[in-house]
């Protein structure tokens, strides 16, 4: 990072550049998360239409998906920094979310019997992608209960592109970006698709991902706590998870 600050001040222009040369030393997720952080300082220094609105949860109405080397980050925080009585209420919530035919969860838990590569099934998981009335368990009425160990996805959203083409921003950012850059001037921002990648690749060689609820349910133990050692569920037909190919939209394009 001290390299990336010092080449930063030498050339600003390229340090979204620079940011994407140390990516493949970048050996861990929490590194990879400091990175991320860095540039969204910059972002939001340069650029003031970039930050979010004051006390601004919207965007935590879509549940993230997670890597297991994400939530293995996240379990250990929570282990170390909630109460047994905390972990249960965040697992209550999960359930309480199965249990909500608006939320994605029941939707979800039917893609172990799908056929994964129908077009059918395609269609089915772009639309549980594009479903915002799942609230995060995991925030509350004072904002994210994880802050600390939030997941890549939750640092990069609504500063970064997702690729050269496509935005990652919610409508609040557009609305502010698009007045700005008539004023300003266009200017360039960070992909996140390379980070994207890293990620997976950081999860391991069968990497995959699940949504953050799936995680908690699926280590709920006997007395309604988390079991306090995480565990790979790719081979647990009780709670689906996505390889992370589907990350990648294009990957499916039509031949
Ligand atoms: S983990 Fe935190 S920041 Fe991410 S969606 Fe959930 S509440 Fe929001
Ligand atoms: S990214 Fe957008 S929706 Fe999310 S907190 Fe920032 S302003 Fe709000």
């Amino acid at each position: 990072m001290e390299r990336l600050r010092r080449a930063a001040a030498r050339n600003p222009d390229g340090v979204y550049d620079a940011a994407l040369k140390t990516l493949d030393e970048i050996g861990s997720v929490p590194d990879l998360y400091g990175l991320i952080g860095y540039l969204g300082e910059v972002v939001e220094e340069r650029h003031a239409c970039m930050c979010c609105d004051q006390n601004c949860i919207e965007c935590c109405g879509q549940l993230p998906l997670v890597t297991i080397a994400e939530w293995k980050i996240l379990h250990v925080w929570m282990m170390d920094n909630w109460s047994a009585e905390q972990r249960s209420a965040a697992i209550a919530r999960c359930e309480r979310l199965l249990d909500d035919g608006k939320t994605v969860l029941p939707r979800w838990m039917r893609l172990g019997g799908m056929d994964m590569e129908s077009a059918a099934t395609r269609d089915y998981i772009d639309d549980m992608f594009g479903n915002e009335s799942t609230p995060c368990p995991l925030l509350d009425e004072n904002g994210c209960t994880v802050y600390p160990a939030r997941p890549l996805v939750c640092r990069a959203y609504g500063w970064m592109m997702r690729t050269a083409d496509d935005t990652l921003y919610c409508q609040r950012i557009v609305d502010k970006l698009v007045p700005y850059q008539e004023e300003e001037g266009e200017f360039f921002l960070p992909i996140y698709r390379s980070y994207q990648e890293r990620s997976y690749a950081l999860a391991g060689p069968d990497s995959y991902f699940t949504l953050i609820a799936i995680w908690l349910l699926s280590h709920r133990g006997p007395d309604g706590d988390l079991d306090p050692d995480s565990r790979e569920i790719i081979a647990d037909p009780d709670w689906p998870v996505l390889d992370t190919r589907w990350g990648f939209w294009e990957a499916f394009a039509e031949d």
